[in-house]
């Protein structure tokens, strides 16, 4: 086994080439048409923020597998503390006979989540799995059933967070029908709505007391920043209006920092930004350098209102994916990883707004951290432009840098690379990426 020592992007076909064209047939008879990949180009390897594929072409990673090899891929402290682990066993079942790993990475979560009130976790496999649990948690902690969701949501496709999230295509289309009790409200989007946080938590607010009632809400749900649903910052203030109503109403604040989480956003969760403290977070992607691990954590009393037996899964908090917990949280503390999340802003976020005032098809331009966006529009008007932020991402793709999109309206490029990549291959790619935006918004 060989790892790669690639240190630059390398284009040596087209992309995608004709070794991964081969896999894609292969794939086409066999995989199902339901999962889709954003760019199929097959990857033998990958180091840092560089992606090796079956034809030999390094590619630029600004997407780190959807904001989860936050430490960079092939991470040696992650690499080797999953060797080491698989050698000495990979599972028992933590609720058969439990091992250290999982206590370690409770214990870790218990100082670096928000909040200094006495804290319990529970470790599942998936963000899913995850937020699904955290609502469990709060309805059999307060007796209650109502959920409160906001408009442009992403919380995960199983059954309950499919009814979480807010988007229909590709989510939700005829995958119904949905959990009862979930109550969608609008949310804070400052470039489409123009109002203030405390102004949309009033909005908020307002519908759920008139449309739910109060006293009958278990959990409030939310992304402290927006992932899927557009990369939408919240106005200042909305995020803690809406906690304080929780703590006034009885209700269990739950902030879904699957995405957000582990220094993505310039701090260990994007909660702190606001200095919120959630009853509930949940968490997953980051947390482990890319093994498969998600966990709530929060309230001793709410955690522990739970029943034993009433909590788990068979492979949550894999004794490996606890490993490379251990290995991914060692790295983001040692080499301080919120701080490069700041400085990825600050590289990105001024060339992005040059690029939004030079060609006019940017509407807005926002993120924090490691997790950045530009929202594409007809110049001069809000109205979204699907098609182009389609062409801008291919053209990316085309010269060998992995970009993604997201939005209700699809018309968001954002931005969510290792946090650990040089400044030379985040200009790189910026470069590749104003390039793209420049050749297709004069088309
Ligand atoms: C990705 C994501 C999920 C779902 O996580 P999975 O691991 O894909 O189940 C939930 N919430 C948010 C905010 C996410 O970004």
């Amino acid at each position: 086994m060989t790892a790669t020592t690639e240190t630059q992007r390398r284009l040596r076909t087209e992309i995608p080439g004709p070794a991964s064209r081969a896999l894609q047939q292969r794939r086409a008879a066999v995989v199902a048409a339901g999962v889709s990949s954003v760019l199929p180009v097959y990857v033998t390897s990958a180091e840092g923020g560089l992606l090796t594929d079956a034809d030999g072409n390094v590619l630029i990673d600004f997407g780190s597998g959807i904001a989860v090899t936050n430490v960079g891929h092939a991470a040696p402290a992650v690499v080797d503390r999953v060797r080491e682990q698989a050698g000495r066993f990979t599972h028992t079942c933590f609720m058969v006979t439990p091992y250290e790993g999982y206590v370690e990475v409770c214990e870790a979560l218990d100082k670096l989540t928000p909040g200094t009130h006495e804290k319990r976790s529970v470790l599942f496999n998936s963000g899913a799995e995850a937020v699904e649990n955290a609502v469990k948690i709060a309805r059999a902690a307060t007796g209650r059933q109502a959920v409160v969701v906001f408009d442009h949501a992403y919380h995960g496709r199983t059954n309950l967070t499919m009814a979480l999230t807010a988007k229909s295509i590709p989510y939700k289309h005829g995958f119904g029908p949905f959990a009862p009790e979930v109550y969608r409200v609008p949310g804070s989007y400052p470039y489409r709505d123009g109002l203030s946080g405390p102004e949309a938590a009033r909005i908020a607010i307002d519908r759920i007391e008139k449309q739910i009632g109060g006293d009958q809400v278990a959990a409030v749900v939310l992304e402290p920043v927006q992932g899927e649903g557009g990369f939408i910052e919240p106005a200042p203030g909305f995020l803690s209006a809406l906690s304080r109503w929780c703590t006034e109403n009885g209700v269990v604040f739950v902030a879904d920092e699957v995405q957000t989480g582990f220094c993505r956003t310039g701090e260990w969760f994007a909660s702190t930004h606001e200095d919120v403290v959630p009853d509930l977070i949940a968490t997953a992607k980051g947390i482990a350098g890319g093994l498969p691990l998600a966990a709530v954590t929060g309230r001793a009393e709410l955690l522990d209102a739970v029943g034993p037996g009433g909590l788990g899964g068979t492979y949550g908090g894999n004794p490996i994916a606890c490993a490379a917990a251990l290995g991914s949280i060692e790295i983001m503390r040692q080499e301080n990883l919120a701080a490069s999340a700041k400085r990825i802003e600050n590289t990105v976020l001024p060339r992005l707004r040059a690029l939004a005032e030079v060609t006019g098809v940017i509407g807005d331009v926002r993120g924090r951290g490691a997790m950045l966006a530009a929202e594409f529009v007809k110049p001069g008007t809000t109205e979204p432009d699907a098609d182009l932020t389609k062409r801008v991402a291919q053209a990316c793709h085309q010269a060998g840098v992995v970009v993604l999109t997201c939005g209700t309206y699809g018309n968001v490029v954002r931005l969510l690379p290792p946090l650990s990549l040089s400044t030379e291959l985040l200009e790189e790619g910026l470069s590749v990426l104003e390039h793209a935006v420049r050749t297709e918004a004069a088309k």
